[in-house]
């Protein structure tokens, strides 16, 4: 299985920026935490594994706070336009 990532293409209406987002399959073990606090953006595929279903689906502290209580730091973010690393 791969990598899975997303950069969405425009920035939201508030301050957030465009985000990538990636979810490490080699790391992700399917215990939905990140589904729970961040449900537009992320959703368990065939396998029980977290991808990226829309990087826009919920808003910088949320998807942070998802990056953040991933077990196994399986979830890297990043601003899509210039790179710079958000998390970890
Ligand atoms: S919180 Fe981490 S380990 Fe759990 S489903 Fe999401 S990416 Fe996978």
């Amino acid at each position: 299985m791969n990598d899975t990532s997303f950069a969405s293409r425009d920035s939201s209406p508030d301050e957030s920026p465009p985000l990538h987002i990636e979810v490490d399959h080699m790391r992700c073990v399917g215990n939905a935490m990140c589904l729970e606090l961040a449900p537009g953006v992320f959703a368990h595929n065939h396998w029980r594994q977290s991808e990226v279903v829309d990087p826009e689906g919920d808003n910088l502290e949320d998807i942070l706070e998802a990056a953040g209580n991933c077990p196994t730091s399986a979830i890297s973010v990043s601003d899509a336009a210039t790179g710079k690393v958000l998390f970890p």
